[in-house]
């Protein structure tokens, strides 16, 4: 894949080799996550792929108990929107946890770090 390359597919692939990255935009310094076409602040279009802290705070999640058929299997598992500490919102698995044991761990506002996910799916753990 080229450099240049900001679609989603490339933030996916920097997952699944266990990278959290987001795209600096060149004309305001706003950090978009997931890579979207235009900048939301001044619209931009010309970005660079930076590394992001993994950092990230819980604002709201979900049980999943009936999923999308390519996570059937996995159930029940977590998903959550997050909010990076760079400032972007995205919605992530929350891992690291049983959840049929220990669900009541989860705390809105709660510090989460990045897990990598070889299956290139955005995921965070709780900081405990
Ligand atoms: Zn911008």
């Amino acid at each position: 894949m080229e450099a240049d390359d900001f679609s989603i597919k490339r933030f996916l692939k920097y997952i699944s080799e266990g990278k959290l990255k987001g795209l600096k935009c060149a004309g305001c310094g706003n950090i978009i996550a997931p890579p979207r076409l235009k900048c939301s602040v001044c619209g931009s279009s010309e970005f660079k792929w930076v590394d992001l802290s993994g950092k990230a705070h819980l604002l709201t999640y979900t049980i999943i108990h009936v999923p999308p058929k390519r996570f059937t299997g996995e159930t029940p598992y977590v998903v959550g929107i997050v909010q990076l500490e760079e400032g972007p919102r995205l919605e992530a698995r929350i891992t690291g946890f049983d959840v049929n044991q220990h669900v009541q761990i989860l705390k809105t506002g709660m510090d989460l770090i990045f897990e990598p996910s070889p299956a290139g799916i955005l995921s965070f753990k709780p900081l405990i």
